[in-house]
């Protein structure tokens, strides 16, 4: 078993929103590795909602503005 030190989020990757160009950072939140749980889980662009990435999960994925 492998334990995380981050709480229960972390950082996927980033990317950049292909409709509005927003720098993005995309997270996974809540995973736990629990087989059979997994569903597919899109991450939206919070500024124009375009769909900026999507993956098999357990937990949620999100999209964040980058601030800097
Ligand atoms: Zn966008």
């Amino acid at each position: 078993m492998v334990i995380k030190s981050k709480k229960d989020m972390s950082i996927l990757y980033d990317t950049i929103c292909p409709k509005c160009g927003a720098k993005l950072t995309i997270h996974e939140q809540g995973a736990v590795g629990m087989a059979g749980c997994y569903e597919r889980e899109d991450a939206n662009c919070p500024v124009c909602n375009t769909i900026v990435g999507s993956k098999r999960t357990d937990g949620v994925l999100i999209a964040e503005l980058k601030s800097k």
